[in-house]
């Protein structure tokens, strides 16, 4: 399960979707497609539309929440475009019903479609407000009992500090779901991080900037910060 940001589509453009950028994903994404790997994506929509911005001016955060939801989709489909221009072939399906533009969400076909390689972008997150595509993507990962669930990022993973404000931020390769709470790491919203923790699903928070990332995550090479619970026991101690 690859999860994308919205920002991750947007390049240096600030907002909505950079052409460039959505090619380049599509590519670094084609290259685990030719290697067989079963791939489910959930993208976010924070490029075009942010639930709880709205309702921090006074929009009703429920309606605020179904707009955000929609700007995922948007994204989906741009990304299904840039995929199957490509040649590889896609299924977009959505929390929301949106029969006419995307299949409704369907555990057992999306399973099918990902045994017959086809890559299958999650949009409308869990369809309900308040939660965020981190969780929906933990959500679904679940579901189709992925092995491994990557966060892309603008950086290289995580650290204990603000690398771009402190420059002695150290970081760290391996940690557990509960220092990543109890530090308040701010890679993925806890009730994403918690879903993972419960049902031990590993983490891989890497940089989609460097290219051949995905590939080489994919491949088992140590890149990015991997978030497990395998230390949990020592800090129960
Ligand atoms: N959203 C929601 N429920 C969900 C997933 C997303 O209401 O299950 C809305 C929420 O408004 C959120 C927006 O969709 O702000 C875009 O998702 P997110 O902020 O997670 O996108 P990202 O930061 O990954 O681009």
């Amino acid at each position: 399960m690859l999860k994308l940001s919205g920002e991750a589509l947007m390049g240096n453009q600030g907002f909505g979707i950079s052409p460039e950028m959505i090619n380049n994903v599509a590519g670094e994404i084609k290259e685990i497609v030719d290697l067989g790997v079963e791939t489910g994506i959930v993208v976010g929509g924070g490029n075009i539309f942010r639930g709880i911005a709205a309702s921090s001016y006074g929009m009703d955060r429920t309606a605020a929440d179904h707009m955000g939801m929609l700007a995922t989709v948007i994204n989906c489909l741009a990304l299904q475009g840039a995929l199957e221009r490509m040649g590889i072939q896609t299924r977009v399906q959505t929390a929301l019903s949106i029969n006419k533009v995307a299949e409704p969400y369907i555990l057992r076909k999306a399973v099918r479609h990902l045994e017959k390689g086809r890559v299958v972008i999650f949009g409308a997150g869990t369809g309900n407000p308040y939660f965020t595509t981190d969780t929906a993507a933990v959500l679904r990962a679940q579901e189709i009992h992925a092995e491994i669930f990557l966060k892309a990022t603008k950086v290289d993973g995580l650290y204990d500090s603000d690398p771009v404000k402190n420059h002695d931020a150290i970081f760290i390769k391996k940690t557990s779901y509960m220092d990543v709470l109890r530090k308040q790491l701010e890679v993925m919203d806890v009730t994403a991080v918690s879903l993972a923790m419960d049902n031990s699903l590993p983490l891989v928070i890497f940089n989609l900037n460097v290219s051949g990332n995905i590939r080489n995550v994919i491949c088992g090479e140590e890149i990015g910060t991997l978030i497990t619970n395998t230390n949990i026991h020592d800090m129960m101690r």
